[in-house]
């Protein structure tokens, strides 16, 4: 038997989640298959103002927020101990007239209310399984659902099954993949002082080390009600060392190297461990496939920007298949748009992500100095610090309708 539908997604995760859902809003059908994936692993997301207009727009955020904790500051302290340091950077959100940057939400509590939320969705049909064997016809696609052999087929597949997207492979879209020697450490920590909604990046020589604010737990003994997530990159050696340690001994180093900034730690849930990774493709797009996501992109998390482009690709997919894809979501036309859309931004992010963590790991003067002056520059040149603080969470410019409106409400400062 074959299940059709206008628009079939592979992938549960946040992007092909949220895919299913605004696409359907759009007036699509849609089926979104994939292995649901809510392990806790002490990852977290920071979703900037464009992501969270996103959700907004969709009627969601307010499911969301109550799961989050806003991002009012960023703070970024060199900490490479270089010949040109310079003093802390602090950015305000408030500078650029919003309340915060966005919102800093757990990964799997984040995939798991998408999910309920498709679930409720008309028009969306999630079904929990993997999706293999792609044949792409004249006027559809399908996929095998692994678990009972099932074919899904519709005029449009859309690849969101993440880094290893067989999507991806199967469109042979040219994707370039290179490897850091470095691994990321995630946590979930409980702390003694409060984080005041600042995200903190400690930019070490084996990578940045950055404590993200969490909502906290009011019903915690004292001395651990504040929260934090913890993205810490170091050499793959070093990872493998902390991930042997004890929560009590790898709380310790994480204190030491946040240099106490938040007091005493302990760790709470199972941490997790990323080795990092690029990948560029040539196009998002052939025939009746559109990548969007990790499928078609990925590098480390330097400030916070993968799910963020991400959901740019998902917000400009709606509106190209709105545009140009109302009776042929799969139309030439429609991926065409879609894909000289998003390669602009998606390169540019991609580029300067890859050069700010290089210039991390290579020491040279020279590279020092770059770096250095650019963080003088961004403390003390207000136009040009908002300017990149604009950029960084809601790029200006052509932003797709979804993330164009639903502007936040006055600002409430904690
Ligand atoms: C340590 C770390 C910290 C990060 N921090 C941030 C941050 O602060 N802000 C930010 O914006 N981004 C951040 N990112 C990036 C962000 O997490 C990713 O961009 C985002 O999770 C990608 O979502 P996705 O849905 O594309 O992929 P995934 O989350 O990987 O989901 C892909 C889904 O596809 C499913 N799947 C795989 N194969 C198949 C198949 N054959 N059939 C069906 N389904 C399949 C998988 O089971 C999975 O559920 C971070 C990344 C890391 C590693």
């Amino acid at each position: 038997m074959t299940i059709r539908s206008d628009i079939l997604v592979a992938g549960a995760g946040a992007a092909g989640l949220t895919t299913a859902i605004a696409l359907a809003g759009s007036g699509f059908s849609v089926t979104v298959a994939g292995g649901l994936d809510i392990r806790r692993n002490g990852r977290t997301v920071a979703l900037f103002e464009a992501s969270l207009r996103l959700y907004r727009s969709l009627g969601l955020w307010e499911r969301l927020e109550p799961l989050s904790n806003p991002l009012r500051r960023i703070r970024l302290i060199d900490d490479t101990n270089n010949l040109f340091r310079i003093p802390p950077v602090e950015l305000e959100a408030a500078e650029i007239g919003l309340p915060a940057f966005g919102a800093n939400i757990e990964n799997a509590a984040l995939v798991e209310a998408l999910a309920v939320i498709a679930r409720e969705t008309p028009g969306v049909t999630l079904i929990d399984g993997m999706l293999v064997d792609y044949v792409t016809h004249e006027d559809e696609i399908d996929g095998r659902l692994l678990s009972t052999g099932e074919r899904l087929a519709a005029s449009l597949l859309v690849g969101a099954d993440g880094r290893g997207s067989q999507v991806r492979a199967y469109a042979d879209v040219g994707p370039r993949e290179w490897r850091y020697k470095q691994t990321a450490i995630t946590a979930l920590l409980r702390h003694e002082k409060p984080h005041r909604s600042t995200s903190t990046e400690f930019h070490t020589r084996s990578g940045p080390c950055t404590l993200v604010p969490m909502k906290p737990d009011p019903s915690a003994p004292d001395g651990l009600r504040n929260r934090s997530s913890l993205v810490w990159l170091m050499s793959p050696e070093e990872a493998e060392r902390r991930m042997a340690l004890s929560d009590a001994e790898l709380a310790v180093e994480i204190e030491n190297q946040v240099h106490s900034l938040h007091g005493r730690m302990a760790l709470e849930g199972p941490r997790g461990a990323f080795p990092m990774s690029g990948l560029a493709c040539d196009s998002l797009v052939a025939e009746r496939i559109a990548l969007v996501a990790d499928a078609g992109h990925f590098y480390p998390p330097i400030g916070a920007q993968g799910l963020n482009l991400g959901l740019r690709d998902v917000a400009q997919l709606v509106d190209s298949l709105g545009e140009y894809g109302r009776t042929d979501p799969g139309s030439r036309k429609a991926l065409t748009d879609y894909d000289k859309r998003r390669r602009g931004d998606v390169a540019l992010r991609t580029l300067s992500v890859d050069a700010m963590n290089r210039s991390l790991l290579i020491h040279a003067l020279p590279v020092d100095f770059i770096r250095s002056a650019g963080l003088a520059a961004m403390a003390s040149i207000g136009p040009l610090r908002r300017a990149l603080m604009r950029e960084g969470v809601a790029p200006p410019g052509r932003l797709p309708r979804l993330m164009r409106d639903a502007r936040p409400e006055a600002a409430s400062q904690t």
